[in-house]
C-alpha cells in the first residue's frame, strides 16, 4: 500500500531531509540512495529497506515494478509523491524519481577472517570513500576497515561516488587500538602505504588474508600503523608530484594485489 503524500511539510518526507546529517543517519542507522539502480542493487543483495519513495509517474515503469516486487515481502514505508516533493528531497539539479531509506550494514572486526580488505586510516572525503568501495568491488575485496574517525561510508555523497558498489562491499569501524590488538592475532599479511618506503609496490607479496593499508590524505599514515604491517609499498612517483589521490593509489594496489 503506498501513502500519497502532497506536502513538503509532511513528517515522513521532513524525515528524509534530516537524513543528510550524519548525526540522524547514526542515531536511526540508515542512510538515502538516489535513483532505482542503487535501490535495485541493494534489494537484489538482500538489504533490509525502510522506507521507499517514488514519483507517480514512474509507479507503473518496469525498473520501478521489478524494485516493488523484490520488495514486496518487506515491510516498509511506500511513498508515492509528486514531482515537487522529490524535488525538494534532490540534493542537486537532476532530482531522482526513486529515493530509498536503507538500513546499515556494519561489521566487526571478529567477522575479518579471510580474504582481501582495504584499511583505510583517518579517511575524511567521501568521494574518496566511495571510489574506494566501488574499487573494491571491482578488484572482489571483501571489505573496508575504517579506522578511528573517517568520514561516513553512508553519506549521500560517498554512496553517490560508489556507484552502486556499497551492497556488496562489507564495512567494519574499529579504533586503531583495536585493529592493532587484532592484527596480531589475524594472521593476515598487512600492506601498508608510504611516500617514504624504498619498496616498489610491484616488489611485494600480496599473500592472502591480506590487508592493504591507506593513509589520511593529509598526513598519510600514523607510524603506529606503519610499525604494525608486514610491509610497505610506494608507488613510484615519476613526476614533479609527491603523491597520488588516496583513491587514486588504493586501485593502483589493490589491483597489483590481484595480478599477484
Ligand atoms: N602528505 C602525505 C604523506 O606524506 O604521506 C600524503 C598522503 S597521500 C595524499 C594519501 C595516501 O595515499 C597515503 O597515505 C598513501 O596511503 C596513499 N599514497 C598516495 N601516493 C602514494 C604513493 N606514491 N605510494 C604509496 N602510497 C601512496
Amino acid at each position: 500500500m503506498f501513502k500519497q503524500v502532497t506536502s513538503r511539510a509532511n513528517p515522513d518526507i521532513k524525515r528524509i531531509k534530516a537524513l543528510a546529517m550524519r548525526k540522524y543517519r547514526e542515531e536511526e542507522r540508515v542512510f538515502v540512495a538516489e535513483g532505482v539502480r542503487h535501490a535495485l542493487e541493494a534489494a537484489e543483495a538482500g538489504w533490509e529497506f525502510d522506507t521507499i519513495v517514488i514519483q507517480s509517474e514512474w509507479l507503473e515503469k518496469p525498473p520501478v515494478q521489478k524494485l516493488l516486487s523484490l520488495l514486496e515481502k518487506q515491510k516498509i514505508n511506500r511513498l508515492e509523491v509528486t514531482a515537487d516533493i522529490m524535488e525538494s528531497l534532490a540534493n542537486r539539479d537532476n532530482a531522482q524519481t526513486v529515493l530509498s531509506v536503507i538500513k546499515q550494514r556494519w561489521h566487526t572486526l571478529d567477522d575479518v577472517k579471510s580474504g582481501s580488505w582495504a584499511v583505510l586510516e583517518e579517511i575524511r572525503d567521501p568521494g574518496n570513500l566511495g571510489t574506494i568501495i566501488r574499487t573494491c568491488d571491482a578488484t572482489t575485496f571483501d571489505g573496508v576497515i575504517l579506522i578511528e574517525k573517517t568520514c561516513d561510508p553512508y553519506s549521500l555523497e560517498s554512496i553517490r561516488a560508489s556507484m552502486g558498489s556499497f551492497p556488496h562491499v562489507k564495512l567494519v569501524r574499529c579504533t586503531r587500538n583495536e585493529f592493532i590488538e587484532w592484527s596480531k592475532t589475524s594472521g593476515f599479511t598487512l600492506v601498508g602505504t608510504h611516500l617514504k618506503s624504498a619498496k616498489d609496490y610491484r616488489e611485494i607479496e600480496y599473500k592472502k588474508p591480506l590487508a592493504i593499508v591507506m593513509g589520511n590524505e593529509q598526513a598519510g599514515m600514523t607510524d603506529t600503523l606503519v610499525d604494525a604491517c608486514t610491509a610497505i609499498a610506494k608507488i613510484p612517483m615519476l613526476g614533479k608530484a609527491d603523491s597520488l589521490n588516496v583513491s587514486v593509489a588504493t586501485a593502483i594496489m589493490l589491483y597489483e594485489a590481484v595480478r599477484n
